[in-house]
């Protein structure tokens, strides 16, 4: 297993343990500069991240997009946090950011690769 695989896996247990309460998508900015796209909040990034990095979905620029246009302020994380999930939002994001980035500069489309 190379490191990029181990810190795939790493990062999809993690997500994982997103419960799935969407506590987190009103508190976010971009959600509600959206008027009302999930995937504009932290939930809807987390699945994103989790279906690229699965191979469910391939890249596109909305998506590319979708994970690049959080603002990192942790009002998420926060609510989150409070409402006892304590999933660290930002940098699960951040994660899914680098790993990503790293396999598109590779010249992938497919995160799989
Ligand atoms: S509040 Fe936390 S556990 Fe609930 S959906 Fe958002 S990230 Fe997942
Ligand atoms: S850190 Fe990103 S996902 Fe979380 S509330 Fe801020 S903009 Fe939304």
């Amino acid at each position: 297993m190379t490191h990029d695989d181990a810190a795939r896996d790493q990062l999809l247990k993690e997500i994982a343990k997103c419960r799935s309460c969407r506590f987190c998508v009103d508190v976010c900015p971009t959600y509600q500069a959206s008027q009302g796209v999930e995937s504009y909040s932290a939930f809807g990034r987390l699945q994103i991240i989790k279906y690229l990095l699965n191979g469910t979905l391939a890249f596109d620029d909305a998506l590319t997009y979708c994970l690049y246009s959080c603002l990192q302020c942790r009002r998420c994380e926060v609510m989150c946090k409070s409402k006892g999930q304590n999933l660290d939002v930002c940098e699960l994001i951040g994660r899914g950011r680098r790993l990503l980035s790293g396999r598109l500069a590779r010249g992938g489309t497919h995160a799989k690769r």
